[in-house]
Order: C-alpha cells, then structure tokens, then sequence
C-alpha cells in the first residue's frame, strides 16, 4: 500500500488553498449486510478526518461563504441520518465546525425507504427533535425535496411540488429560512435545476465530482463526495490540499493515529 505522501505527489496538483464541498451519508460502521458499503463512515475514521482538517488549519465555512469565493470546506450530509446526530454532532462541537444536512421533508423521523427499495439496509433519519437540537447546535438544514425521488423521471408539476413543498414545510416545521437545496441521487435537469432557483433557493448540490471554483453554477455545485473504502489516500488528499498553513505534511496523515 502506498502512503498517502506518494499518492499526493502522483497526483501532480496544487496543493494548497482549493475549496471543496464533502458529502457524507452516514457516520458509522457499516453494518454486515450492508448493500453500499461506501455510504458509511466509521465515527472513528471522521473523527480523523475532522482531526487531520484542524491540523492543516482547513477553514470550515458555510455554503453562502465558499460560494461567495472564501477558501476551505463544507461538511455536508445527505438524508439527515439519525447516525449523523448521534456520532457526528458530538465531534462537530469539539472542533467547533459547522455543518448542513438535507432532510428529507416528508421524511423526518423516518427511515430510508428509498434506499430500501434498492436493497440497501433501512437506517433511522433524525427526527423533530433531533433536527431541532441539530439546527439549535449552530448548523444548518438543507432542502431534499419531500420523498426524495428521481427528480427527472417526474412530471415537472410533481418535481415542482417535491422541490417547493420541502421547503415550505421545513421551514414553517423549523422556524429557519432553508437556503440550500441539494438533488436527490444527484439527479436534475435544466427545467430542474431551474425550478430550484425559482422555489426561492440560494445554492444546490450536486454528486458531481469536483472542487468549488469561480465560475460555478450555484445550483450545481460538485462535491468530494467521502466513502468510507476512499478514505486512506483519497481524503487524505483533499484534506492537505485544504491546508493554508504552506506545508506538506505527510506525518499527520496517518490513517491509525
Ligand atoms: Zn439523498
């Protein structure tokens, strides 16, 4: 196995100062018969990485800042699995990052039908008063329509209510203004990534592969999205090319510290 120091340099890119928006799912152990394994992250393996993006001195921000051209990071999580509230709220308080998930509307307090219906293991989304002590903690929601559908293969009326009913509903739920949306599957459109716009949000994420530059689209942001078989080289990579503190320092990542 390579370390991570190799990897980087055969990369051959900068390695300093690049933005980029990370996607998690669900933060914790896979369980044995879980179909996407790569959709989990161990606590232990995000508490290194949390750990590995404080020792670069990585700015955590939000996605109205990266956006607006500030250099640094974005913790997202997709669905707002209840594994997110129990082992990623407690490591984001001690590094004092901040964070969004998108949550599924129509699905608060429920499970992942959607992925169920793909074979995937049913898994807890947080509930109403989960998500209330999440958004009382200093992070943010985020909007993931109401069922969390294949947005393209709907009639666009239909698209148009997943799109506008979440928000409506999360935010007289939450008493929050939701100003980021993100495409379930990563599926859209142009008439979808128009509606998104109209509907009165600010910004969406998409599952494409990418770092944030200066001429994105805000309704089409690529994401590092972070799976957990990925994380020994991958994120390492991206995390020192986060750093602003002008070194390369192979030592701290050490995927058994
Ligand atoms: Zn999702």
């Amino acid at each position: 196995m390579p370390s991570t120091s190799e990897s980087c340099v055969k990369f051959n890119e900068p390695l300093m100062h690049q933005s980029c928006i990370l996607g998690y799912h669900k933060i914790e152990v896979a369980p044995a018969s879980a179909r996407f394994v790569g959709l989990y992250v161990g606590r232990r393996s995000f508490c290194q990485q949390l750990k590995q993006l404080a020792t670069v001195d990585a700015t955590c921000l939000d996605l109205r800042s990266i956006t607006a051209g500030e250099k640094g990071f974005v913790l997202t999580f997709d669905d707002a699995f209840q594994s997110v509230f129990v082992n990623a709220l407690p490591e984001l308080r001690v590094y004092g990052y901040r964070a969004i998930t998108f949550v599924v509307a129509g699905k608060v307090g429920g499970r992942n039908d959607w992925d169920v219906a793909a074979g995937c293991v049913p898994a807890p989304l947080m509930n109403e008063a989960e998500l209330k002590e999440w958004i009382k903690a200093g992070h943010e929601i985020g909007g993931h329509t109401m069922t969390h559908p294949w947005l393209s293969h709907l009639k666009m009326s239909e698209a148009r209510r997943e799109i506008v009913d979440c928000k409506r509903s999360l935010e007289d739920r939450f008493g929050v203004r939701l100003k980021h949306f993100c495409y379930p599957f990563g599926d859209y459109n142009k008439e979808i990534r128009d509606m998104v716009e109209e509907a009165g949000y600010e910004t969406a994420c998409t599952t494409a592969e990418g770092s944030i530059g200066h001429t994105e689209d805000l309704f089409a942001l690529p994401r590092k999205m972070i799976y957990s078989r990925r994380y020994h080289h991958w994120i390492g990579q991206i995390i020192q090319k986060l750093g602003t503190s002008g070194q390369f320092r192979a030592g701290h990542l050490d995927p058994n510290q």
